[in-house]
């Protein structure tokens, strides 16, 4: 048996944001045996945006790896809702107060500077030993020592079997873990089929230079959303406002054959310029940026909640257990937020004993679970009201519009991610003290 919680043999699933943050964050609490398996060949992060908000900061702030993310990213100042179709401005709410309020600046960036910093934070720790083009299949046994087959991609090397004391899957949406623990469980929550896909679109600032107007909104740090019926764009600069990145929400037509591992499927520039031809031309000029044969559709999914993240001596993490709509920008948050508490949890341990393994695991589960669910309901609420067709529903949400314009931009925001009500239960959160303050207390109880 491991001497301490630093001498436990820790095995990751997945090298995504939950992954990386995960092993991060173990290293630096000490633990010296931690290994990594990917089944991509490299991090292979998609181009595009990700919303850097105040609660994801501070856990990267904590680990060391915030500085050079925050040097790449830009600093929102405020945000604009405006009708997809007229251009004309719902609501208008400056976000400038967030950095004075929760220590953070709301900040936005690529995703591949994101995964480069919290790699980078990795490879500065010896104990983190990845594997790179290796799948883990079968998870043997859930403890007291899982155990599961590692499967190369290079079909030159044998298949070989991975045991450890604690294993940790952060492997994504289609999670095979999460798979196989419910099927130990007996229990079946099924993928729920949101019905809503997007497209995730990166301009160039050398593509606009003689567009003033899309010129301006490279330059400028708000993040704009333009809503219709069932469909939203949501954009904003990243990489220093050399890029403009949107995220598109629409109803889900085209997706029988998105089967891979990201539920992604090659789109068609016309089907998305179909989408969206009663928004406003300058929505459509920025569609139109986009090259042939570039267009890249995502099929946006969830789940029930799982009865629990936590069996024997594996958990699962981010996207395994709590998939999420992305119209609170908070999925990846949410992992990182995941890792943390984790590495706080698991360094608390008082001896290593298997039963103290899962009671730690339990701990974390404790601190996580409601929280993010409770995000995932939100953030499905969010989509709902953006999505409005005509109708007293949302009669009632462009009545919300209106007093906000009318009292200055203060006041509920049918755009929940602009709430500052939904902004104080999220940004204001500090899940590592959060852990910390409370491990003996829910350790003792379990
Ligand atoms: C359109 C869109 C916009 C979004 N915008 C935001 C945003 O602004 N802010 C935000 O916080 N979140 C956002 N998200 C959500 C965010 O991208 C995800 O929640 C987050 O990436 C989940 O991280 P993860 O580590 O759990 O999973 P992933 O990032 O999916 O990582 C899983 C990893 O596991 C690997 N893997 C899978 N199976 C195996 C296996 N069997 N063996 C080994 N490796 C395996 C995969 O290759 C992958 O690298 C958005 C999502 C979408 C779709």
């Amino acid at each position: 048996m491991a001497n301490s919680p630093q001498d436990l043999k820790v095995a990751i699933l997945g090298a995504g944001m939950g992954g990386l943050t995960t092993a991060l964050a173990l290293a630096q609490r000490g633990f010296k045996n931690i290994d990594v398996y990917e089944s991509a060949h490299d991090l292979g992060f998609v181009g595009a945006g990700i919303q850097l908000a105040p609660n994801m900061a501070r856990v990267l702030d904590g680990l060391g790896v915030w500085k050079p993310i925050e040097a790449e990213a830009v600093n929102i100042s405020d945000t604009s809702v405006r009708e997809g179709a007229t251009d004309n401005e719902l609501a208008h709410v400056e976000l400038g107060y967030i950095e004075k309020t929760y220590g953070y600046k709301h900040m936005v960036g690529h995703r591949a500077s994101l995964a480069d910093g919290l790699y980078q934070g990795c490879l500065k720790q010896s104990a983190i030993k990845f594997h790179f083009a290796t799948t883990a299949e079968n998870v043997e046994s859930f403890g007291p020592k899982p155990s599961f087959t590692a499967v190369p991609r290079d079909e030159t090397q044998k298949p070989y079997q991975v045991q450890c004391d604690v294993l940790l899957a952060a492997d994504g949406i289609k999670s095979q873990a999460r798979v196989e623990m419910l099927k130990r469980l007996n229990v079946d929550v099924g993928v729920k089929d949101t019905h809503q896909a997007a497209y995730r679109i990166m301009i160039h600032k050398d593509q606009i230079k003689d567009d003033p107007e899309l010129l301006a909104l490279i330059n400028n740090t708000r993040v704009t959303r333009w809503i219709g019926e069932k469909r939203h764009i949501i954009a904003y600069a990243v990489s220093n406002n050399t890029i403009y990145n949107l995220s598109t929400t629409q109803p889900d037509t085209n997706f029988a054959a998105a089967t891979n591992a990201t539920y992604t499927t090659k789109g068609d520039k016309s089907a998305m310029l179909g989408v969206f031809s009663d928004f406003c031309p300058m929505v459509q000029r920025m569609l139109n940026y986009v090259p042939e044969g570039e267009v890249c559709e995502w099929k946006l999914r969830v789940h029930d909640p799982l009865p629990t993240w936590v069996h024997e001596q594996v958990a699962l993490i981010g996207d395994a257990c709590h998939p999420t709509l992305p119209h609170l920008a908070q999925g990846a948050a949410q992992a990182i937020e995941d890792g943390a508490v984790l590495a706080v949890a698991l360094s608390r341990l008082p001896d290593t004993s298997p039963d103290s393994i899962n009671k730690a695991l339990r701990v974390y589960e404790k601190v996580r679970k409601g929280r993010a669910e409770a995000l995932v309901d939100m953030a499905s609420a969010s989509g709902r009201a953006l999505h409005l067709g005509d109708g007293a529903a949302k009669a009632e949400r462009d009545r919300q519009f209106a007093a906000l314009r009318a009292g200055g931009g203060k006041g509920p925001v049918p755009d929940k991610w602009a709430d500052a009500d939904v902004q104080r239960e999220i940004y204001g959160f500090d899940c590592t003290k959060v852990t910390e303050d409370n491990f003996d207390e829910y350790f003792s109880q379990l």
